[in-house]
């Protein structure tokens, strides 16, 4: 028995290195995990990025294979989003002049695991809640408390994330407090939505990472609004942070390149004033403008498909 566990490993060694040397073989199983051969899945796929020229310069990368999902990883994932979405849904109804954020955290907390999931964020590096609430002034990460009264004309971030059977879902909305705010406020939750659409419209499969952050940038600051860059959006899928980074400023035609099969997160943050942010020093996680002005953000988790996109949680 010994013996045998020894030899298989040089076997199994010998086969990975000729794996490697020679390429999989077009009857192996696919790298993905589909269960399917490799000729009859990913390796139209393989050939096109062996073909392609990355161009060092502007920062073309290949994506790594582990943050390409199979069809169940997909199915998985847009199956969190389902319940993901009904946490905002619920939050919809529920935010008004009055409320109190840590009621609409435990609703959001009760609905996550009544449907069988669990919230991300929930000791998450230590966040003590299910949800981020961040009103006005925060940028992201505020912590829901029994003490942060919604008041009439805020205007409210509510950012969820659902683990549904090892699955990530990540997606947020604003909510204009009793429906009425200030023109101005008013104007930059628009068009901080409008970033985070045109930067998802900017996704095409074999194109590149920075035709995102490229097309969200454009239109907030053709507005005269800053986008925040220390934070951004992300891969998603059996870990809640993924590679890779999505910057919501940028170049057409750099960074990382876009395939089938990718899911990431459009969430551009957008400042009235200045881009500077800073972290509360007792807290450790309230991001606020470093100059005290509004901040808003719109977030969804996008699947990069052969045709387009498809959104998996809004
Ligand atoms: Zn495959």
């Amino acid at each position: 028995m010994g013996d045998d566990t020894g030899n298989m490993s040089i076997y199994r060694y010998g086969k990975e290195v000729l794996a490697y040397i020679m390429g999989m073989a077009r009857n192996d199983l696919c790298w993905c995990g589909s269960g399917k051969k490799y000729k009859k899945c990913h390796k139209d796929f393989d050939d096109r990025i062996s073909e392609m020229k990355f161009d060092v310069f502007k920062g073309q990368v290949r994506p790594p294979k582990k943050i390409i999902n199979n069809r169940a990883d997909i199915e998985g994932i847009r199956r969190s989003g389902v319940v993901n979405d009904g946490v905002l849904d619920l939050m919809a109804t529920m935010v008004r002049p009055g409320i109190d954020t840590a009621s609409l955290d435990d609703a959001a907390r009760e609905y996550i695991e009544s449907h069988g999931g669990i919230p991300a964020c929930l000791d998450y590096e230590g966040f003590p809640k299910s949800t981020c609430i961040s009103i006005n002034n925060v940028v992201c990460h505020g912590i829901p408390s029994k003490k942060t009264i919604l008041k009439e004309g805020d205007i409210v971030n509510i950012d969820v994330t659902t683990i549904l059977d090892g699955y990530f879902s990540d997606a947020s909305r604003m909510f204009v407090v009793g429906g009425k705010t200030t023109p101005e406020a008013q104007r930059l939750v628009d068009v901080t939505r409008e970033c985070m659409e045109l930067g998802i419209q900017a996704i095409r499969p074999w194109g590149w990472l920075g035709d995102i952050g490229a097309a969200c940038g454009r239109h907030a600051h053709e507005n005269g609004y800053s986008v925040v860059t220390d934070l951004g959006g992300h891969g998603v899928g059996k870990k809640f942070h993924l590679e890779p980074f999505v910057a919501h400023i940028g170049k057409p035609g750099t960074g990382m390149l876009l395939v089938p099969g990718m899911v990431l997160t459009v969430e551009p943050m957008i400042n009235q004033g200045t881009k500077k942010v800073t972290v509360d020093s007792g807290d450790n996680w309230t991001v606020r403008t470093a100059d005290g002005k509004l901040s808003a953000q719109w977030e969804k988790t996008v699947l990069i498909t052969e045709t387009g996109t498809e959104i998996l949680s809004s």
